[in-house]
């Protein structure tokens, strides 16, 4: 018996379990029921499927963080042995709760940020999908987690294969990283072509089922972006050691490369199951019945360069890695703005990566935030590309 091995049932808070990845968490903790336990869901407004995942999975406390659906949620669950909490402050004491052994951040953007503090300075280990809040705040939530020896496990496919790539490897520094990315709908389009882009075009992943606001970041190749800041953090690594390469197949999720050229990859089939199961029973794998990959489905596994005066969202993101400060919370902040305004068919596909890269430009740079900065940071930046885009397209 491993003595590292978390207790069972591990008892999680499942932060967005309504979301692509919370309800794939669940399925995860559906089909092992004496490994895991949900004693804590949330959702932001999504009212009938978290009553629904609450009358499943019988959790101790759910949040339906927009008030206006907090009686629906709370009138259907009564008569169960289940807390009902509204409002984003009830995420933030949700996490420190006794009975949370670990924290799922599966909520999407900026809003993970304050939970996930408060989950690490109450010493609870992290299953950390929500890459925003290592982009935001990288420097500062991981400094948080090292002072209270708290872990932080990606669930981020990437990551993930980066984390298992790197276990039994604590002595050995790391050369270089390289993250593959699938290259998404748009692989290969050239700047007019990408001008030109739909909605529903850019919806169309073609390996990965998601959240709307992750989709239209993988087409955009800000997600890559993303990621590679979420990578700096979370290995601790010079902005001169992250790589991107893109792998249509996404089967190679991402690659270590040691000091001696050595080089360690984690494969599999496409399947978020896979790293969440991972991050939920760290430092144990779990037997499961997902899908195997077959060699013969795959004869050939190809890798490209990524044009990045065409994606041009990741060369911001080295930029703002470049830059340090509070610079990619300004560039997360433009573009939670930009994909929202992209996906309300208020701007085209190529302006998200326009007012970004105008954003970082114009917002005020601040070399040492704090994290109340990085607060205010990101208020001033989402107003100001509204104001931005209101100038230009009233
Ligand atoms: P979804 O949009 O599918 O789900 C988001 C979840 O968060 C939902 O439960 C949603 O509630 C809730 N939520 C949204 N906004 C807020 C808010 N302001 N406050 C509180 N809760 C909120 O997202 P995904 O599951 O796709 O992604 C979640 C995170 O995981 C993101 O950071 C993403 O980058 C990351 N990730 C996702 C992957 C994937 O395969 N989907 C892969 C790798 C990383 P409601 O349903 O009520 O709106
Ligand atoms: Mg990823």
């Amino acid at each position: 018996m491993n003595p590292n091995a978390p207790k069972a049932p591990q008892k999680l808070a499942i932060l967005g379990s309504t979301g692509s990845i919370g309800t794939q968490a669940l399925d995860v903790i559906s089909r092992k029921p004496e490994l895991f336990k949900a004693t804590v869901l949330t959702a932001h407004s999504r009212a009938e499927l978290l009553i629904e995942q609450a009358r499943q999975f019988l959790p101790d406390h759910v949040v339906i963080v927009n008030e206006s659906k907090y009686s629906e949620v709370k009138e259907a669950l009564s008569g169960l042995p289940i807390e009902v909490h509204t409002g984003a402050d009830a995420l933030v004491s949700v996490v420190c709760l006794e009975q949370v052994d670990m924290v799922l951040t599966a909520l999407v953007g900026f809003s993970g940020l304050r939970p996930t503090m408060a989950a690490i300075e109450h010493g609870k280990p992290i299953a950390l999908a929500n890459k925003e809040t290592l982009v935001v705040a990288g420097e500062i939530v991981m400094a948080a987690a090292a002072a209270r020896n708290v872990p932080i496990i990606p669930v981020d496919s990437e990551h993930s294969a980066l984390f298992q790539c790197m276990v039994g490897e604590e002595q050995n520094p790391v050369e270089k990283i390289y993250l593959t990315a699938s290259g998404g709908p748009f692989r290969g389009f050239s700047l007019e072509q990408l001008r030109m882009v739909t909605k529903a075009q850019a919806l169309k992943h073609p390996n990965w089922e998601m959240g709307a606001k992750i989709t239209i970041d993988s087409a955009s190749m800000m997600n890559k972006g993303l990621e590679v800041i979420e990578a700096k953090w979370l290995f601790d690594l010079d902005n001169s050691q992250i790589d991107v390469i893109v792998h249509p197949q996404s089967i190679i999720h991402s690659i270590v490369q040691f000091e001696d050229g050595s080089m360690k990859a984690q494969m599999g089939l496409p399947d978020m199951r896979l790293p969440i199961q991972y991050a939920m029973a760290y430092p144990q794998r779990v037997e499961n019945d997902f899908p195997r990959f077959n060699f013969l489905d795959y004869p050939s596994l190809t890798f490209e360069q990524v044009d990045t005066s065409v994606f041009k969202n990741l060369d911001l993101a080295f930029r703002a890695l470049d830059r340090g400060g509070n610079m990619a919370c300004i560039l997360n902040a433009a573009n939670e703005i930009t994909n929202r305004m992209f996906l309300d068919e208020r701007i085209r596909f190529t302006d998200i990566a326009d007012f970004n890269e105008a954003a970082m430009e114009q917002v005020e740079f601040i070399p040492n935030p704090s994290l109340e900065d990085l607060f205010e940071t990101d208020s001033a930046t989402r107003a100001w590309v509204r104001a931005a885009v209101e100038q230009v397209k009233p």
